[in-house]
């Protein structure tokens, strides 16, 4: 046996059988006027042993903390002293009153046991642990209804002297308490080593001697130094033991991991428990007994709402565990994006705004690398706790993926948004991070953040957009922040001039006449795209966008009452509104280098099937820029609100643009954008964003 191995190991076990050996030598010395001392003797000497082996081991293991151990060992020196008056009257001194001064003590020492057993556990759980409580109750409750149905109840009814019947109801309430306190330790947490088990054996076997012994006494049946004996003897050895046993130092550890789940053992125990009581009343009813329903009835209310309260804790804590992150305790994933379309749409109702911030730790594949696992997960916990610190109440904070965090601020008007990431990112980088070892890392974050609703009009596209520029953050080199989607490559002032940038400032007001969104940008950027995916060489790109841009800017000759006119227009409105292509084609023209741009606007509105518009070109004597702009520009008319007509839905767009290959539109170009439009790559419009216009127009520019 292992125990044999190691020297201080066998103390507990030598005298856990000597104690045994002794035990039996007791019940071997016959129940004789002379055999009667000796009984005595053997009797009082083993329940004094555990008391001198509870202050040996506690000597001995020298635990941290004592306190706890002291006041068991105090309960265990009461009861060997009450046994000793308990004897020493009755069969020296021939005094058998009851109650005694034995019973005194036998008494006074379940609050010392019961105080130690509550040091103990509030040691070992410093907390409430609710759970724990909550399954002791339960139990408690089941053994509080039988004990009054069968040990407190028939006792109280009793005719007997006043003090002989309170001492008689005392010892099965003490019990109670005590079955209570044992309980909540057998269910708390903390280290449960042999010096454990031991000592609720003790408190077991005390518990179940004391309760024999009640019924006993009730059905007239108790003989003095019948089996029950062996039973408390052997209650005070495992005491002892426990003491003795190196591990008792353990007993006072403080628990680290709370288990907050229900084991099969406790289901079990719970479910036995919840039954006991249609059990009880079920014998009260065959034994046709009309007393204690009350008691049966409260026990059963008691044991209802406990197990209730129980659940509900169960379901809290599986919650808590799905929206918390394990490593960091921040949000899960799951929770931020859980939350994300909430805001949005709260944000969509109340004309706000909602901001997503992804951060991302800068290289951090090689803290791992030099540092090892357990160092990256100790830098991840402190950047999680300086993210915590610069966020606010009513933002969500989350783990976004293993080194990635991500933040949802309601309401960050979107010229907050830089300042709130070099927040995060200045909070980040502050001061280096010290790891175990003495070992101190600077750790930087990049931060990627888009906005509800000038970046993206849904939670995704925000995040899509938040993670690009977290990309284009880490590109310019790390620990930087980086605000929405890239900027359009279409005009440089310094290349185009001064003109081309002043169209662009021409379409962004058309823009603003007539849409709630970023039209021409939208318009620009897919038709870049299709351009792109079509293998059309660079320049020819470079015309989809800056066509795509520029194509409603001859739209600002046109009266704005025409434009914004809710009805049918008239024929002689039409022909005004068919000229802006040219107007366009005009406008752009007087910039140098911009010919082929000019040209595409003004075929924007020709048809594949030749019955388009000015000049009525047929399939490919259009331009492929402005066969690709055509769709572009009817796929963001069907999808925006207009004032003639409210916006179709996706599908029907789709559908549109469908029926419209080969007639309206080149098949292909239908073909790859519906493609596109798929892959949510293009075709979603953003809400119109922060434009310059008001600060490049003063407002009665047009009067
Ligand atoms: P960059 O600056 O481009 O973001 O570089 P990086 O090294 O941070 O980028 P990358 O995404 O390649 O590396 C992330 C690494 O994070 C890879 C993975 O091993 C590590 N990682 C992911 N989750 C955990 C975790 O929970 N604990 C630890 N210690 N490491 C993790
Ligand atoms: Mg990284
Ligand atoms: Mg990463």
């Amino acid at each position: 046996m292992t125990i044999f191995r190691a020297g201080s190991n066998v103390a507990w076990l030598s005298y856990l059988l000597a104690g045994h050996v002794l035990l039996g030598v007791y019940y071997l010395v016959p129940l004789t006027p002379a055999g009667m001392p000796i009984r005595v003797v053997l009797y009082c000497t083993i329940s004094m042993s555990a008391a001198i082996a509870v202050f040996t081991g506690v000597s001995r293991n020298k635990p941290q903390w004592r306190r706890a151990w002291v006041l068991l060992g105090l309960s265990q020196v009461v009861y060997a002293l009450a046994d000793l008056t308990f004897y020493v009257s009755h069969y020296v001194f021939h005094f058998t009153d009851y109650p005694s001064f034995a019973d005194v003590l036998y008494l006074s020492h379940y609050p010392l046991m019961v105080a130690g057993v509550i040091l103990l556990i509030r040691r070992r759980t410093p907390g409430l642990d609710l759970p724990s409580l909550l399954d002791a109750a339960v139990l408690a409750v089941v053994a509080g209804m039988a004990s009054w149905l069968y040990l407190i109840g028939p006792q109280a009814r009793l005719t007997s002297p006043a003090l002989v019947k309170f001492a008689t109801l005392l010892y099965p309430m003490m019990d109670l308490a005590l079955f209570v306190v044992a309980l909540r330790l057998i269910f708390g947490a903390g280290p449960r080593p042999r010096a454990f088990v031991l000592l609720t054996g003790n408190l077991l076997m005390i518990l179940t001697a004391d309760t024999l012994y009640v019924l006993q006494r009730l059905d007239g049946s108790y003989q003095a130094g019948n089996f029950l004996d062996a039973i408390w003897l052997s209650g005070n050895l495992l005491m002892g033991a426990a003491a003795l046993h190196p591990t008792m130092a353990r007993l006072v550890d403080r628990a680290v991991v709370k288990d907050a789940g229900l084991s099969r053992g406790r289901i079990v125990a719970l479910s036995s428990a919840a039954l006991a009581a249609p059990v009880l009343m079920l014998v009260h009813d065959v034994s046709d007994s009309q007393q204690d329903i009350l008691v049966i009835a409260t026990g059963s209310a008691l044991l209802s709402l406990l197990i209730i309260a129980r659940l509900a804790g169960l379901v809290a804590d599986q919650r808590r565990l799905a929206i918390t992150d394990g490593l960091t305790g921040l949000h899960t994933r799951r929770f931020f994006e859980a939350q994300l379309p909430l805001e949005v749409a709260r944000a969509r109702r109340a004309d706000g705004s909602v901001a997503v911030f992804i951060i991302d730790v800068d290289r951090f594949k090689s803290i791992n690398d030099n540092y090892g696992h357990p160092a990256g997960d100790q830098v991840l916990v402190e950047v999680a706790s300086r993210l915590r610190s610069a966020s606010r109440a009513g933002e969500v904070l989350a783990r976004y993926g293993g080194e990635e965090f991500a933040l949802l601020v309601p309401d960050a008007a979107p010229a907050r948004l830089s300042t709130i990431a070099n927040r995060l990112r200045e909070r980040v980088a502050a001061s280096p991070i010290g790891l175990s070892g003495d070992i101190h890392l600077s750790v930087t974050v990049s931060v990627g953040s888009a906005s509800f609703p000038i970046h993206g009009d849904g939670p995704d596209e925000l995040v899509v957009i938040a993670d690009r520029a977290l990309y284009t953050a880490k590109a310019a080199g790390r620990n930087r922040i980086a605000v929405g989607p890239e900027p359009l490559p279409a005009v440089d002032p310094d290349t185009d001039g001064a003109m081309a940038e002043f169209l662009c400032q021409v379409a962004d007001r058309v823009d603003g006449w007539l849409h709630r969104y970023d039209h021409s940008r939208s318009v620009s950027r897919w038709a870049g795209v299709a351009a792109a995916e079509f293998g059309l060489d660079s320049s020819t790109i470079r015309i989809a966008q800056l066509a795509g841009r520029l194509h409603d800017i001859g739209k600002v000759i046109i009266p704005e009452v025409v434009l914004t006119k809710p009805g049918a227009l008239s024929d002689e409105e039409w022909r005004l509104l068919r000229q802006h292509p040219d107007f366009g084609y005009r406008l752009a023209r007087m910039v140098p280098g911009f010919a082929g741009v000019a040209h595409v606007i003004r075929q924007q509105h020709e048809r594949y099937d030749g019955t388009g518009y000015p000049d009525g070109l047929v399939g490919t004597d259009i331009r492929a820029e402005a066969r690709i702009l055509a769709v572009c520009v009817a796929w963001a008319a069907m999808r925006s609100h207009r004032p003639h007509q409210t916006a179709m839905d996706e599908n029907r767009a789709r559908r549109e643009l469908w029926n419209g290959r080969g007639k309206q539109f080149d098949p292909d170009v239908v073909d790859l954008f519906l493609d596109l439009h798929a892959q949510s790559t293009i075709g979603n419009l953003r809400p119109a964003g922060l434009s310059v216009q008001e600060a490049v127009f003063p407002s009665d520019w047009r009067a």
